[in-house]
């Protein structure tokens, strides 16, 4: 087989590369490891920044996203009873879409599928050849038999244990990483929020987020401990837990019914430096993680698209090389900044382990900061929307 860009990954970040691309007329393969239905059925972010609300425009797929997806102008942050709302319009002229990772990679699936695309489901042993050649290509199993797929590039979308990021040898690669001492039990419930927007709140018995998919259905988040299993909480166990975390006005009004869905995810802060080896680029969780809470996981698997999806176009459309060439560097100037933004949100909201009263103390003051101050609230609204491309 041959394509003009292999990518390896079938999540939201190898499919927005691929509608993207077709939309330019550059044609791509996308070779992914699981079933079309497992990929859909994982629950994961809900908050779209403008940037990728822009390129699922700029992709064709927003129509759905437009009509049934949430806009939101602000977003509101607690301090056990204290409650204050951080307003994005006002503060930046913008705001955020809430509309479920599954729904995105829904309606990407439906767009290649109109386009008559190659998208290959259930790829085992995937690997990338020949990287730092003028012809790389991959390899893998497929129905039982071995293929090949050359290509000009490579785009690894392939997540965080994915094989690509391997391919950068391990004398030019540089991996920085922190992990956090505790992880988030999410639950899905088919109930109506408790607000019309997010509440993030810190309280002595740790952090929780209220947050939603849709007007019926809620997705709602508390700290854990790392040990902690889903089998371990029961749906009563949680709902007490969250009442007891979020302000009393909101635990009043909190609307409660069975989980749908239960599980945990730990928290962790990754980058990898470069996100480019040869003719291959890393996109998303491939080449960086960060912990939920600033939103920003989706996203940054966004803007890394963004800038590769417009490289590659240059690169065929007008032979020009300089977006392919200064890819990792361009992407990583955004991603640092987003890495940092999560790790603040994450600091200043969980209550760690070893914490001492001090730590608290400062805690108190920077959300009392962020509460009382202006150019505090501006600057967290521009890194919750979205810092631009
Ligand atoms: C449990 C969980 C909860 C999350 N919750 C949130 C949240 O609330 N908010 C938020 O902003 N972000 C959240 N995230 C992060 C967000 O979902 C990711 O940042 C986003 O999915 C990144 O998209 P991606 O396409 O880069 O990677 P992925 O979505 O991981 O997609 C990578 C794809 O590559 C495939 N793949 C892996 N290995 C191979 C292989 N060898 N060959 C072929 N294909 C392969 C995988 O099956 C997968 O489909 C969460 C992540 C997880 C894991």
């Amino acid at each position: 087989m041959r394509t003009q860009v292999a990518i390896i990954g079938g999540g939201p970040a190898g499919l927005l590369l691929s509608q993207l691309l077709h939309k330019a007329g550059v044609a791509s393969v996308v070779l992914e490891r699981r079933s079309r239905e497992y990929v859909l059925s994982r629950i994961r972010a809900g908050v779209l920044e403008t940037g990728l609300v822009n390129l699922m425009h700029e992709a064709g797929i927003a129509e759905r996203m437009d009509r049934e997806g949430f806009i939101h102008d602000g977003t509101l942050i607690a301090n056990g009873n204290d409650q204050f709302r951080i307003d994005f319009k006002e503060l930046t002229g913008s705001h955020v879409m809430v509309y479920g990772q599954t729904e995105v990679t829904r309606d990407l699936y439906e767009a290649r599928d109109a386009a008559g695309a190659t998208v290959m489901h259930e790829c085992s042993g995937v690997k990338p050849h020949d990287l730092t050649t003028d012809a790389p290509y991959v390899t893998f199993f497929h129905e039982g038999a071995v293929h090949r797929l050359d290509c000009d590039f490579i785009a690894g979308c392939d997540g965080f244990h994915g094989p690509c990021r391997q391919e950068i040898p391990l004398s030019v690669r540089r991996e920085f990483e922190k992990v956090y001492p505790f992880g988030w039990l999410g639950v899905l419930s088919e109930t109506p929020p408790v607000d019309n927007e997010l509440i993030y709140s810190n309280s002595e018995r740790g952090f929780a987020l209220c947050s939603m998919r849709n007007a019926n259905l809620s997705r709602y988040y508390i700290q854990c401990q790392l040990s902690d299993t889903p089998d371990d909480w029961t749906d009563d166990a949680f709902w007490d837990e969250l009442r007891r975390r979020i302000p009393e006005e909101a635990a009043d009004r909190l609307v409660t019914g069975p989980s749908i869905e239960k599980s945990i995810a730990p928290l962790r802060s990754f980058v990898c430096e470069p996100m480019q080896w040869g003719r291959m680029f890393l996109c998303g969780d491939a080449a960086h993680i960060v912990p939920p809470t600033g939103a920003k996981g989706l996203n940054t698997a966004a803007s890394d698209v963004n800038y590769l999806w417009r490289a590659l176009v240059a690169w065929y459309n007008d032979g020009e090389r300089g977006g392919i060439d200064t890819y990792s560097e361009t992407a990583l100037a955004r991603i640092w900044k987003a890495e940092r933004f999560s790790w603040w949100m994450t600091t200043l909201l969980h209550r760690l382990p070893e914490q001492s009263e001090f730590d608290i103390r400062m805690q108190d003051a920077d959300i009392a900061y962020l509460q009382h101050s202006t150019a505090a609230q501006t600057a967290m609204a521009e890194n919750y929307v979205g810092l631009p491309y």
